[in-house]
């Protein structure tokens, strides 16, 4: 086990998480989630903060995303050799499902950091010969399947990560949950510390539950009751039969069903959500709990385009380290500097719309950009909401779009919403030139939050917990054009660091008129107008926005509130 020894000798805090964004050839994620995840590991990295995190290895990936001339998407397994890019270890630990032993092996990914910090991540696999062909797909495919499939994920990562990182010989401080899928760690962690039964009085129970929670932490990231996964008590009776004691479960858990949230929050002392209107509405949403506030951000060296690197480096030394230092780019980077770094990132987007769609894009002409999980919540239509208006604000003052996203397989909704944005741009050939870029991932992203214009999000409040790709615009100078609700609540100083789209209490339908006001009104004419209060905004967006929302600020957080207790 010599390739661990270097991880093994200090505390680690263990991150779990059902997705992470390692790097781009490594499809085991779907979203938000996952980049945070790995944003998270990457800063951890380079302020030497000791982590593990756990994941699972999903050989088949999410999916890889393919769109036909009408819109249609179509998924297909992205998978991955892990033999390429990680090491297979040797310890293996079984876990319980339905009654049967399912063995888990892990794969060893070191993250490397740009400043030279190294940090293990688990892959937890089932895909092994001792496995029966079902069990050796449980870790296959990320967020595919039913309930039962769910369930069994969980199993693998929470009871399977816990085991496993014992077996491997870490020393774990802290444990941390993103989002409630790995909470069934907990009930490992009980299982670990109990009293033993002399010392017990009637009545009292064997599990040292306030030892568990002193070592757990959990981050919600779901301000809406039915997004929280739930199991019924039967499904669980049948698939996690561990002996486990199910009166304690349920006291837990929740009466009716296995609610994941309950769990974790039952069994962590701090709670937090990842921004403070979402903190907000967690504590309303689980009264009696104390839900603090710790608001996302993204890792300063991933996100900034390599004209913004290096812009930094010369004009605010020490950035990538101490990104608030950033707050100083509103005076100390001229206003040429900071354009030609845009326009050096905005002809790279320019040339991955037509490698990739055969879209040419006029660079004269500002683009506004939206890409992000194709779900109802996002109203990815909105912006199309009137297709006469927004032909007419073109006609003024032209500009283009640029959209990208994957729909959930089974989410019928997003996927025709695919097809009707496809519709929408074709209905408006010839006055606003629209592209949609197929299997958006981390790569894509990088390219699409540094060289477009403006950087749209219209989330149908209070849905987005926090979004993170408008922080990664502002690390590139780009204004955000959204609805106030996440971090863009914390983030929107009014014409400085971009624009609001209507009030914080607005109506949905009232949110597209807002928006062709703004656009119409105030975005457009600024910069067609006025270059230099375009690039002072640009400059607003760096300094107030990516001189806070990101992962290490975060990260120093976690460290102190959360893990340092
Ligand atoms: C950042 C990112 C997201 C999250 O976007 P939001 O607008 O915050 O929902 C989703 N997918 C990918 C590939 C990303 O890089």
């Amino acid at each position: 086990m010599i390739m661990l020894d270097e991880f093994i000798h200090m505390p680690r805090i263990a991150y779990f998480s059902m997705e992470i964004a390692l790097q781009n050839e490594i499809p085991t994620y779907a979203g938000g989630l996952g980049v945070l995840a790995g944003d998270t590991l990457r800063s951890a990295t380079d302020l030497d903060l000791p982590m593990v995190a756990v994941s699972l290895v999903s050989r088949a990936g999410y999916f890889r995303q393919e769109i036909d001339a009408q819109g249609r998407q179509s998924e297909h397994p992205a998978n991955w050799d892990p033999a390429g890019l990680a090491q297979a270890l040797d310890a293996r630990i079984a876990v319980l499902i339905e009654g049967r032993k399912v063995w888990i092996s892990a794969w060893l990914y070191v993250l490397k950091g740009h400043m030279g910090g190294r940090q293990p991540v688990l892959l937890l696999d089932t895909d092994l010969d001792e496995n029966s062909s079902d069990d050796r797909k449980i870790t296959h495919y990320l967020y595919g399947g039913d309930n039962v499939y769910r369930l069994k994920q969980e199993i693998v990562l929470g009871l399977g990560g816990a085991r496993l990182l014992q077996a491997l010989g870490f020393t774990i401080r802290h444990y941390h949950m993103n989002e409630g899928h790995s909470a069934l760690l907990g009930l490992e962690l009980m299982r670990r510390y109990t009293y033993s039964a002399e010392h017990l009085r009637p009545g009292e129970s064997q599990y040292d539950i306030p030892r568990v929670r002193d070592l757990c932490s959990f981050t919600t990231h779901t301000p809406v009751e039915a997004g929280h996964d739930r199991f019924s008590y039967d499904l669980v009776r049948r698939v996690l039969d561990n002996g486990f004691d199910f009166e304690m479960l349920k006291h837990l858990a929740g009466e009716d069903s296995l609610n994941m949230t309950r769990l974790a929050l039952n069994l962590s002392e701090y709670v937090n959500g990842v921004a403070r209107k979402h903190a907000e509405i967690s504590n309303a949403m689980f009264p009696g709990y104390r839900v603090h506030a710790i608001t996302n951000g993204v890792h300063p060296y991933t996100w900034a385009s390599a004209g913004f690197r290096q812009i930094y480096d010369q004009h605010v030394p020490g950035w990538c380290h101490e990104p608030q230092l950033l707050i100083r780019a509103d005076c100390c980077i001229p206003d040429t500097v900071i354009w030609q770094a845009h326009v050096q990132a905005k002809q790279q987007l320019i040339e991955k719309v037509q490698v990739l769609t055969g879209v040419v894009l006029n660079p004269q002409i500002p683009v506004i950009g939206f890409a992000r999980r194709m779900t109802a919540y996002k109203r990815p239509d909105l912006l199309f909401s009137d297709l006469e208006r927004l032909k007419a604000i073109a006609r003024k003052r032209p500009f283009q779009i640029v959209l990208a996203g994957k729909a959930h397989p089974r989410d019928e909704n997003g996927k025709h919403v695919i097809a009707q944005l496809h519709d929408h741009a074709r209905a408006l050939a010839g006055t606003i030139t629209v592209a949609y870029l197929p299997d958006y991932d981390l790569a894509l992203a990088q390219t699409l939050t540094a060289g477009v214009d403006a950087w749209l999000n219209t989330p149908l409040p209070p849905m987005e917990a926090s979004g993170t790709s408008g922080m990664k615009a502002a690390f590139n100078g780009v204004p955000n054009l959204s609805v106030l609700d996440g971090w863009w609540l914390e983030g929107c100083i009014e014409g400085v660091t971009g624009w609001a789209i209507g009030a914080a209490a607005d109506i949905p339908d009232g949110d597209a008129q807002a928006l062709y006001d703004k656009l119409d009104q105030i975005v457009l004419p600024l910069y067609y107008d006025d270059t230099s209060g375009w690039i002072k905004v640009m400059k607003g967006a760096i300094s107030k926005n990516a001189s806070y929302f990101n992962s290490h600020r975060m990260m120093r957080r976690y460290a102190t509130e959360a893990y340092g207790r």
